[in-house]
């Protein structure tokens, strides 16, 4: 997350704790919920639109911004700020984030960033974290100190950090889309199966695709209703799709 009128400076974690605390006692409190550049991940929409209890193609159409420049190779979404005078977000609110516990992850993961690659040849991410330090933001000169390790489970980190490095591999992966005639359908493809769940769940169950690659009864039941185990299908599917890796098994 980054805030457009303000100079953030990024400072590398060093030593592993930081000193930091924000709550609604703070004179900047919902100050930094505006003006927003937030990208979200496909788990970040599976889990608001969960909460808001609207489909996954009624979240994009209301609150998302689709961005063709931001990503080399694939389309990311952003979520819309509000268009008002204080462009804020559209979630919140005098008493702080209406949706808190679904938030986004670089909400939570804030006042630290991650940079998270996939180094070629391995098949495990390399981390890095930083601080950002905004100039609104007072929750510095707050004492409270923090290990990296207790922000990221105080603040609920652990599933956004596993499912978005599943989605990295995607979209890090050095693997060639093919042929050039190809690739408007393989950018629908990632959209719907990275972003829109309900239709990608549509296309698994109502098409030919459980006659042609051999999958379980019991992984068929789980994912009619798991929003969570949809999505890591979905990526073993866009993996298969995109880039032609053996992650299903055609029937042969
Ligand atoms: S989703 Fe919640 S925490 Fe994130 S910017 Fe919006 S109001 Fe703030
Ligand atoms: S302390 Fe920082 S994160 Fe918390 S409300 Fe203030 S600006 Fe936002």
């Amino acid at each position: 997350m980054d805030s457009k009128k303000t100079s953030n400076v990024f400072t590398p974690l060093t030593g592993g704790v930081f000193h930091f605390n924000c709550h609604r006692d703070i004179p900047c409190f919902n100050k930094c919920c505006a003006k927003l550049r937030l990208i979200l991940t496909p788990y970040d929409i599976v889990r608001m639109r969960k909460r808001l209890d609207i489909s996954s193609g009624e979240f994009l159409e209301q609150y998302t911004e689709t961005l063709l420049r931001e990503h080399p190779r694939f389309p990311m979404v952003k979520l819309k700020m509000l268009d008002d005078e204080g462009q804020r977000c559209p979630f919140v609110t005098a008493e702080g984030c209406s949706i808190y516990e679904d938030r986004p992850g670089a909400c939570r993961l804030y006042p630290i960033g991650r940079a998270s690659t996939l180094v070629q040849g391995e098949q495990d991410t390399k981390e890095q974290y930083f601080v950002i330090r905004e100039n609104h933001c007072e929750g510095f000169k707050e004492e409270k100190v923090w290990t990296l390790e207790e922000w990221v489970s105080h603040e609920g980190l652990g599933s956004y950090m596993e499912m978005n490095d599943r989605w990295l591999a995607i979209l890090n992966s050095p693997k060639s889309l093919g042929p050039k005639e190809y690739l408007a359908k393989k950018h629908q493809m990632f959209f719907m199966a990275s972003y829109d769940i309900d239709r990608f769940r549509k296309f698994v169950f109502e098409s030919r695709f459980f006659s042609l690659f051999e999958i379980t009864p019991e992984k068929k039941q789980e994912l009619v209703s798991n929003d969570e185990a949809l999505l890591i299908f979905a990526f073993e599917w866009l993996k298969f799709s995109l880039f032609g890796e053996k992650t299903l098994t055609p029937i042969s």
